[in-house]
């Protein structure tokens, strides 16, 4: 199994957090350093840890945080200006917390997609 990050205690309610969605599958939080004005983090229930430790098994899990990603923009009265979703893998992908996890960002122009390293 999986070792457990800080998400898993978010989703469990043990930790505070400020959830703007929840069923059995997945879990969507504000995000504690926004970088716009909305900055949800859609995350399943189960603790995968990043995108290369995906199975089968999960398809209908990560379709579904898909699904959580538009519902919360239509919630957030972001869905029709449009926004950006990021999943960030590993040590190049700059992925912190290892609980898979989509970024949801809105509220504001994004720019381009990838900033150049400085
Ligand atoms: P990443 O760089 O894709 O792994 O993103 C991790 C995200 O988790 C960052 O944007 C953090 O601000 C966010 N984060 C870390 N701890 C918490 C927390 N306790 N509650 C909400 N968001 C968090």
């Amino acid at each position: 199994m999986a070792e457990e990050t800080i998400f898993s205690k978010i989703i469990r309610k043990e930790i505070p957090s400020d959830i703007v969605f929840q069923d059995e599958r997945v879990t969507a939080f504000r995000d504690i350093s926004a970088q716009a004005p909305t900055h949800v983090l859609i995350v399943p229930n189960k603790a995968i840890p990043t995108v290369n430790d995906v199975t089968e098994e999960d398809e209908a899990t990560l379709g579904h945080m898909i699904i959580v990603a538009k519902r919360v923009a239509e919630q957030e009265s972001i869905a029709e200006d449009g926004y950006r979703l990021i999943i960030n893998c590993g040590k190049n992908g700059h992925q912190e917390v290892f609980h898979l996890h989509m970024h949801l960002l809105g509220g504001r122009r994004m720019g381009r997609m990838v900033q150049q390293p400085g």
